[in-house]
Order: C-alpha cells, then sequence, then structure tokens
C-alpha cells in the first residue's frame, strides 16, 4: 500500500516519561507504516528543556504559529523533588503555560466516549467539550485578611491621576477582602476561539455566567461574547446550523445534567477548573480525555488530558509490565492529523485520523483494552492487555479498516 503523503509537517512537541514511550510506540505501529509523516521535532523532555533553558518551549510554541497546527505528548511540571531527580538549573515554567501564552489560546478539553464505558448520567449520548477561559479572576487574585473594624475600598488610579473608589465594606469586626480582576483583551481572545473552534467542530455554544448578581464583572463577559458574535459570527453560525446559546451558570449546570451532550461548554477561569473535573470523572477515565489549544488566530495545538504517568514509567524502568492507556495520545495525533488534512485540503490524512480513531474505538469495543479501562467497562470478560500489545490490537483493527 503506498503511504500518505503530508504537504505541511505537523509541529511535533515530544515529551516525558510513560508518554515519552508510548509515543515512540504509537509512531512505529500506528502512523509511520502507513503516512509519510512529515514533522518538525522539537524534543520537550525535561532534559533537553533544561539543556536548552526552556528555550526549545518557545521555539516549539513559535514553529506552532508558523505552521498551524502542533501535536504535543504530556510533560513534566518541575517541582522541588523534579529538581533533584533531574538535576536541573531551574524549576522551569510549566510547558503548556508557556505555549498558551505565547498562542494566547484556550484549551477545549473533550471525553472520548465508547461503547462499554458508559458516562455516569445515562442521557449523555454525545461528549461534552468544556472550554476553560485561562486568565485572571480568582487565579490572579489579591487578598488580605481584615484584622478589625475600618472601611475597605476599590480604588483605581486612572494614568491620569484620576481616581474613582466603591466602598466594598464598612467593618464592624475581623473580615476578609479578596481584589479579583480580567481583562477586555483576554477575554476577547477566549470568545473569539470558542466561536472559532464551535464553528470548527460543527457544534453549539453555550456560555454562562452569574451577572445577574456580578452586574459589572460577569456582565463584561457576557457582553463581549455577544458583541464578538454579533459583529464575526452570526451569520456563520446560522450557515453552520449551530447556535450560540448565554444562560446563568446555574441554569446551565441544570440544563447540562439534563442534556444529552454533543456541545461546548464555555466556562469562566474557575468554573471551567471545577466542571471540568466533573465532566472527565464522570466519563470514566482521565485516560479517555482529549485536550486541544486553539489560538484566535486559529493556531491548534492537541495533546491529551492526562500527565506522564509517572507511577507506570517507574514500573515500566524496573522492567515490569504496564497497562497505560494511550487512546488519548492517539487521539491528539488524529485531532492534529485531521486539521492538517483539512487545511491541506488532503482528504486521504483526514480519512486516516477517522479510521485511526474508529480502530481505536472497535477495539475496545471488541472487549481488548488496557487495565483502568477494564476496571470500569460494563462489557463481560474484557481482555486486559499491556501498553504495547494494546497499541498492536489497535494496528490489527487499523489495518482491517484500510485494506
Ligand atoms: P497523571 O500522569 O495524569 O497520572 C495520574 C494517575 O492517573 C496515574 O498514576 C494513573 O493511575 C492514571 N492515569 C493517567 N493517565 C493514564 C493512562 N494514560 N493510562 C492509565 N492510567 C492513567 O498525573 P500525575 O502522575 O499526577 O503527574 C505526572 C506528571 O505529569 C507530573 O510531573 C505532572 O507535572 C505532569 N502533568 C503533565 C500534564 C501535561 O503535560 N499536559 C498534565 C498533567 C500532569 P494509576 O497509577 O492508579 O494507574
Ligand atoms: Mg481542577
Amino acid at each position: 500500500m503506498e503511504k500518505i503523503k503530508m504537504n505541511t509537517p505537523l509541529v511535533e512537541m515530544d515529551g516525558d516519561e510513560m508518554t515519552r514511550i508510548l509515543w515512540q510506540m504509537i509512531k512505529d505501529e500506528l502512523l509511520l507504516p502507513f503516512i509519510d509523516l512529515k514533522t518538525e521535532y522539537y524534543d520537550l523532555g525535561l532534559e533537553h528543556r533544561n539543556e536548552t533553558n526552556d528555550q526549545v518551549t518557545v521555539d516549539s510554541a513559535n514553529a506552532t504559529k508558523k505552521y498551524g497546527v502542533a501535536v504535543k505528548c504530556a510533560t513534566i511540571t518541575p517541582n522541588a523533588a523534579r529538581m533533584t531527580e533531574y538535576n536541573l538549573k531551574e524549576m522551569w515554567k510549566s510547558p503548556n503555560g508557556t505555549i498558551r501564552a505565547i498562542l494566547d489560546g484556550t484549551v477545549f478539553r473533550t471525553p472520548i466516549q465508547v461503547k462499554g464505558i458508559d458516562p455516569c448520567v445515562k442521557n449523555w449520548k454525545k461528549p461534552i467539550t468544556i472550554a476553560r477561559h485561562a486568565y485572571g479572576d480568582v487565579y490572579k487574585n489579591v487578598e488580605m485578611k481584615v484584622p478589625g473594624a475600618g472601611v475597605a475600598e476599590l480604588v483605581f488610579t486612572a494614568e491620569d491621576g484620576t481616581v474613582t473608589k466603591e466602598v466594598i465594606h464598612e467593618f464592624k469586626g475581623p473580615g476578609v477582602i479578596q481584589g479579583q480582576h480580567n481583562r477586555d483583551d483576554s477575554i476577547e481572545s477566549f470568545a473569539r476561539s470558542c466561536f472559532k473552534y464551535a464553528l470548527d467542530s460543527k457544534q453549539d455554544l453555550w456560555f454562562a455566567t452569574k451577572d445577574t448578581i456580578s452586574k459589572k464583572y460577569d456582565h463584561t463577559f457576557k457582553d463581549i461574547f455577544a458583541e464578538i458574535f454579533e459583529k464575526e459570527y452570526k451569520e456563520k453560525f446560522e450557515q453552520a446550523g449551530i447556535t450560540y446559546f448565554y444562560t446563568l451558570i446555574d441554569d446551565a449546570v441544570a440544563r447540562v445534567m439534563k442534556s444529552e451532550g454533543g456541545f461546548i461548554w464555555a466556562c469562566k477561569n474557575y468554573d471551567g477548573d471545577v466542571m471540568s473535573d466533573m465532566i472527565s470523572s464522570a466519563c470514566g477515565s482521565l485516560a479517555m480525555m482529549t485536550s486541544v489549544l486553539v489560538s484566535p488566530q486559529g493556531y491548534y495545538e492537541y495533546e491529551a488530558a492526562h500527565g506522564t504517568v509517572q507511577r507506570h514509567y517507574y514500573k515500566h524502568l524496573k522492567g515490569e509490565e504496564t497497562s497505560t492507556n494511550s487512546v488519548a495520545t492517539i487521539f491528539a495525533w488524529s485531532g492534529a492529523l485531521r486539521k492538517r488534512g483539512e487545511l491541506d485540503h488532503t482528504p486521504e490524512l483526514v480519512d486516516f485520523a477517522d479510521k485511526l480513531e474508529k480502530a481505536c474505538l472497535s477495539t475496545i469495543e471488541s472487549g481488548k483494552m488496557t487495565k483502568d479501562l477494564a476496571l470500569i467497562t460494563s462489557l463481560p470478560n474484557p481482555t486486559v492487555l499491556n501498553s504495547e500489545d494494546f497499541i498492536k490490537a489497535i494496528r490489527e483493527t487499523l489495518e482491517a479498516s484500510l485494506s
């Protein structure tokens, strides 16, 4: 069989530990035999980040701006223990944070739904994608303990010296106060990434805040979304047959529970933090969650939502067998290849990505799976495979569907 051609390279960001092992297996078994794989390779493994003073992370993000589509392996975010383990020069920042800051993107997380791994919420027939705004609010707050009676005020001093004040509270005794902020430009980027991704994936977009209570702060989010939608996206949404729907956050939560799924739920920073954990645990396994960073300019970086699976890696190093689920990492590759194919107008690549994903799902549905899934499946007598044999089983299914 002739290999599928690629016109433009993908930006390939290699990573750490068990996912780095899976990365190579996926390429060897599921990609290289079928595709004339073109990538521009960046090694984001912690050793190489340390050698390059983390320049490699910056370079890989800039390459994503050049080519448009990247695929990333999970990477270690260093902490004190990693400083010693890898003899690091510095406690390098989270690569995901660095890349997100350069691309100014929003992360969309979607559970991979498959027969036999049923969501706890039985009416969720299709996956719910969470888009989390990644700037500001409580994550960049300023807090103070109030020791006793006194007045707390919000004070804004403009560049020209004009002062605006609001009384927060006249304290009669001790308490607490908190200052939060967000920026219009960040909310605008968030809104554009959400509208873009909704169009891309042809799904409705929901957005919710508490604007009835927060009449200026949350209302600004609502207004910015509404304005950008009216001006830039309304017609495109109509043409695509999708809708933008705004409601209150508590109403959104109630509707999500009763919905069939199959839409994107845009959340403010805190709501997204909380709700993405709710969706992922309701859908079974962290190993079945995909993630894509979408910039307002239309750059895409695909990855798995889970980390480097450190515990399995240490077993692997000791020569013990592992049963690590590679599905989310495979879907990162298929997502990136599909997007590349769409941008380059190479339908064969899009078709391959579809078949690769189907092969993963059919393999699991046939009862062959890794341990994490075997523990929660409703299928009778699943066959538990090790990391490598699971990928080989997917290859068999894939070969059958390609021939
Ligand atoms: P993790 O790698 O997500 O793994 C936590 C646990 O979840 C594992 O021990 C395993 O449970 C289960 N799990 C996760 N992915 C799995 C898979 N593919 N197959 C089977 N089981 C899976 O989180 P962590 O161990 O807390 O973090 C390890 C490293 O990853 C850290 O250095 C962290 O900085 C990094 N991290 C990176 C990213 C990223 O690059 N996007 C995201 C999160 C964390 P059992 O052990 O019970 O089998
Ligand atoms: Mg969280």
